[in-house]
């Protein structure tokens, strides 16, 4: 079948631009054939928290002006979703909380602003962990949402609506956002691409924090290529976000075409040591077989601390939780309690209704940490482990361009499996939070099944790295195509 026969559905983002350019529809007829598909499918997966249809297809109408003008950006007509953390002026942003169920946001988030100025269409918010606190998206005050592949299990966390939407063809590609994995473990678990660049690479301006030494904006796509035409327009020096890099952005499409010719690619021994899937460990080492028949070269590298990396994350990340949520109070911001008898019930009662059980464990947990007297032992101490596992990338970069590993433990859980036991939901992290804690780039690719269910390849780049990552799963999918299966009730 030739491209222009192909369901619009079915296309990736750089297919749909041609299809645009070509004349082959429009749109305002692409955006409307993916509503239609959100209509009738989403009910089956919960991924949306909030379709915006009206805005959607007004804004493809202007685009389609803009293209009969000859004018027009490269994201022209071409439709997104939003995780529900980013701002959006207008239109409920809850990040998955009951806290902020009734909250419109009055401004656009830096990442919101750049691709609507770049010509994108926003289909709607997807659902999400509460304020991205989760690995399955079940802590979402609106419900979990489910895995196209099989919709008793998980499709991860927290950016899971946005993973869903993307592997179920309601949308080519959505934003999400990545503190300690939640792009890239979605992605893998949905057979998606995700991306989450160096920290400071995107502003954070507008983006709800979580834990703001670790949190990252990204997306979420089908394919390499995609990421790079939408990363090459969200990234950049943003003077709102005090932690945004001033740095060139690059031609990340441009750079897609070089061959992995002489790319020194380091596998972490430990990563397939118990703990790991067995038939996940064939699957990813077959990738890394792949990638050598490319013209990679493997090296052995060590990463020390890395099993150090989940207990330092979930000190840093609950230290800086409650910082933020701090501004939670039913006062100036958030859900208020109805009727409290004083100020301090009226805090107590808010919070206490207002944010989830796992929200509520993190709060408490970073208190803790950060108390006068715990502080030196907890928070202090988690900051030091936090360098030397900065440092022992570092070192490993010397000798490589990429690590390469698996992105999660174990294909797809079933919902509800992990939920009574928040230790073994935190280890679904344990390969993709040391990029976090060490501000790495670091992106996932689908690279094959078990079971039915999709396996994600991890790849972890040197800071600004993100064109090697691309260009090396790019690249990767040019001689594979595990990214073009597609979950049979979602064709
Ligand atoms: N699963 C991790 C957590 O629960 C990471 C979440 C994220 O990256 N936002 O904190």
């Amino acid at each position: 079948m030739s491209d222009t026969q192909r369901e619009m559905h079915a296309q990736s983002m750089s297919e749909l631009a041609a299809g645009l350019d070509r004349g082959d529809f429009t749109s305002v007829e692409l955006t409307r054939s993916l509503l239609d598909r959100i209509g009738k499918l989403d009910e089956k997966l919960n991924a949306f928290i909030t379709v915006t249809a009206e805005a959607a297809l007004d804004a493809a109408a202007r685009a389609d002006k803009a293209r009969a003008a000859g004018e027009g950006d490269v994201l022209n007509g071409l439709p997104i979703v939003h995780k529900d953390i980013f701002c959006t002026r207008g239109v409920k942003t809850s990040c998955g909380s009951k806290m902020l169920n009734n909250f419109i946001s009055p401004y656009d988030a830096a990442v919101v602003e750049k691709l609507a100025g770049a010509g994108a269409v926003v289909l709607g918010k997807s659902n999400m962990d509460e304020f991205a606190m989760g690995s399955s998206n079940e802590t979402s005050y609106f419900g979990p949402v489910k895995n196209p592949w099989d919709l008793s299990c998980s499709p991860g966390g927290s950016s899971g609506g946005s993973a869903a939407a993307v592997a179920a063809r309601l949308a080519p590609a959505a934003t999400g956002t990545d503190t300690g994995g939640s792009i890239r473990q979605p992605a893998a678990l949905t057979g998606t691409v995700g991306i989450k660049p160096t920290y400071g690479r995107v502003s954070r301006y507008g983006m709800i924090a979580f834990a703001s030494s670790l949190d990252q904006a990204g997306v979420i796509t089908r394919t390499a290529e995609d990421a790079a035409r939408l990363l090459g327009v969200m990234a950049g020096f943003d003077e709102r976000d005090s932690t945004s890099i001033d740095q060139p952005v690059p031609d990340y499409i441009g750079a897609l075409k070089e061959s992995l010719k002489g790319l020194r690619v380091g596998i972490v021994r430990q990563h397939f040591d118990e703990g790991l899937d067995e038939a996940c460990g064939v699957t990813v080492k077959d990738a890394i077989a792949v990638l050598e028949s490319l013209g990679a070269t493997t090296v052995e590298v060590d990463l020390p601390n890395l099993d150090l990396s989940v207990p330092t994350y979930y000190v840093v990340a609950p230290a800086e939780c409650s910082s933020n949520l701090s501004r939670f109070d039913g006062v100036r911001f958030g859900h208020r309690a109805e009727n409290a008898e004083d100020l301090l019930d009226l805090y107590c009662r808010s919070r206490g209704e207002g944010f989830g059980d796992e929200v509520k464990r993190r709060i408490m947990t970073g208190t803790y940490v950060l108390s006068a007297g715990y502080y030196d032992a907890y928070y202090l101490k988690a900051q030091q482990v936090r360098h030397l596992i900065a440092d022992d990338f570092k070192q490993a970069f010397a000798a490589v361009d990429v690590i390469v590993g698996p992105t999660a433990p174990s294909p797809a859980f079933k919902l509800g499996d992990k939920m009574d036991d928040p230790i073994t939901m935190y280890l679904n992290d344990i390969y993709t939070i040391g990029a976090n804690l060490a501000g790495l780039p670091a992106m996932s690719i689908p690279c094959g099944f078990v079971d039915g269910l999709p396996v994600g390849l991890h790849l972890v780049g040197a800071h600004f790295a993100e064109e090697t990552l691309l260009r090396c799963s790019h690249q990767y999918q040019q001689a594979t195509d595990w990214h073009t299966a597609c979950p049979e009730d979602f064709r």
